[in-house]
């Protein structure tokens, strides 16, 4: 058989690694378009960097125009129809047929289902959100934060986590830390379950941080008139500054695609394919007991690429999907912990776990510039 024509629908984690592996495979024998709404694609974890002002919103964008992969086609199109069963797409623009469909769409917020959130709280999920910010928190002088978590599935557990512990460090450095309280709420009885070391390292830190931990707890509203965050046991925390976390939910289009099901694609958790013979889901999209992280996507989105290159070159299809990887936790201080989770090969998930330090922070930069290069050709 030939080259298939593919088609991958969204250029984040998962849709940049599956397009990189293939070109590294197939090179100009490859004919995969990628498709994404944006201009530009952001690393999750430089949305904590922007809203605290420590980088430049302009200095976070890698742009898609970097990528001159063989065989990538990027198009910068809004997706406005998927039929899974025709692996048929519709843009703004055109519509693609598709041999291999990769749908790599991630979640988007649903700021709505939080009433309140958007009149009277902050998000910081969204580069829009984190950018805000950045004229928001310098005006935080005294009074009461909560960051809050709406529901959960939710991206990258820890961040909320990390969110509190820099905002610490940014109240500090100001000088108004002690004329403010900060509170985090969390839909999880500890900060990160599969992980009791790195869940008490992470206690142990608000802790001596005066940072107090709500735990097993989702925001439900947020009453503007009386500044008071309203959690699903009926309870109110006043608040002066809240920053939320949103509910999550698939793209519309993908809702509309009828590939759904309790709210995301189910796909087989070994291989990632969906019950459309020839469409897989990889990354936050997909209905599968992983967290919602980059690496996690990245993961899945090697594994589709290893088996693609399996079925058309030739050679060994590779192992189940394992859903393991490694998270950088940022504990203030310039200092970064780090959890190694295994989700799915073992019967619940296990993480192991590193404490902070600044070597780890070094890592975590090696992680970022690595992807930056592999993906875009950026040298730092
Ligand atoms: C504050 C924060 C910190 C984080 N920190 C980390 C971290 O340290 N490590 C980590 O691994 N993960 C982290 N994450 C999570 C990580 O960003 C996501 O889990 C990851 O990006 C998911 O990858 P994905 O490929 O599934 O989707 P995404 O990277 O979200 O990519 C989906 C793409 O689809 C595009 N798209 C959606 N709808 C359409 C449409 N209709 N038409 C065209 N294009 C469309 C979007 O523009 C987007 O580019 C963090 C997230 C946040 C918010």
């Amino acid at each position: 058989m030939g080259n298939p024509r593919v088609v991958v629908l969204g250029a984040g984690f998962g849709g940049l690694e599956l397009s990189t592996m293939l070109s590294e495979a197939f090179g100009e024998r490859l004919d995969l378009t990628l498709i994404d709404r944006n201009d530009s694609f952001v690393f999750g974890f430089s949305k904590l960097d922007v809203m605290f002002g420590r980088t430049p919103p302009e200095a976070v964008r890698l742009p898609y125009s970097r990528i001159v992969r063989p065989g990538v086609h990027f198009r910068q199109e809004k997706i406005t129809a998927i039929d899974p069963h025709r692996r048929q797409v519709t843009t703004d623009r055109t519509s693609y047929d598709a041999d291999v469909l990769v749908v790599a769409l991630g979640a988007d917020y649903d700021l709505a289902a939080t009433p309140g959130l958007s009149e009277a709280g902050h998000e910081f999920y969204s580069v829009r959100g984190a950018v805000a910010l950045r004229t928001v928190l310098p005006q935080f002088k005294k009074g009461r934060a909560i960051i809050g978590v709406a529901s959960a599935p939710f991206k990258c557990p820890p961040a909320p986590s990390e969110a509190a512990l820099l905002l610490h460090d940014y109240l500090t450095t100001r000088g108004v830390r002690k004329d403010c309280e900060i509170s985090l709420v969390l839909p999880f009885q500890v900060p990160i379950p599969p992980s009791p070391a790195t869940s008490r390292a992470l206690l142990a830190a608000f802790a001596e941080r005066g940072i107090t931990f709500v735990p097993g707890r989702e925001v439900r509203s947020l009453d503007p008139a009386r500044h008071v965050v309203i959690l699903d046991d009926g309870r109110e925390m006043p608040f002066d500054l809240f920053l939320g976390v949103p509910v999550h939910r698939v793209p519309d289009v993908v809702a509309e695609s009828g590939m759904t099901e309790d709210g995301w694609i189910p796909v087989d958790p070994g291989t990632l394919a969906t019950k459309f013979p020839g469409v897989y889901a990889v990354g936050d999209v997909a209905g599968i007991e992983v967290a919602k992280a980059g690496v996690f996507a990245e993961g899945a989105a090697r594994v589709v690429a290893q088996s693609l290159i399996a079925e058309f070159k030739g050679g060994e299809k590779p192992p189940p999907y394992a859903g393991a990887a490694s998270c950088y936790v940022e504990f203030g201080g310039a200092r970064v912990g780090r959890v190694d989770v295994d989700f799915l090969s073992g019967p619940s998930p296990k993480g192991t776990f590193q404490g902070p330090s600044e070597a780890l922070a070094r890592e975590k930069a090696e992680f970022g510039s690595s992807r930056r290069a592999r993906w875009f050709g950026l040298s730092s």
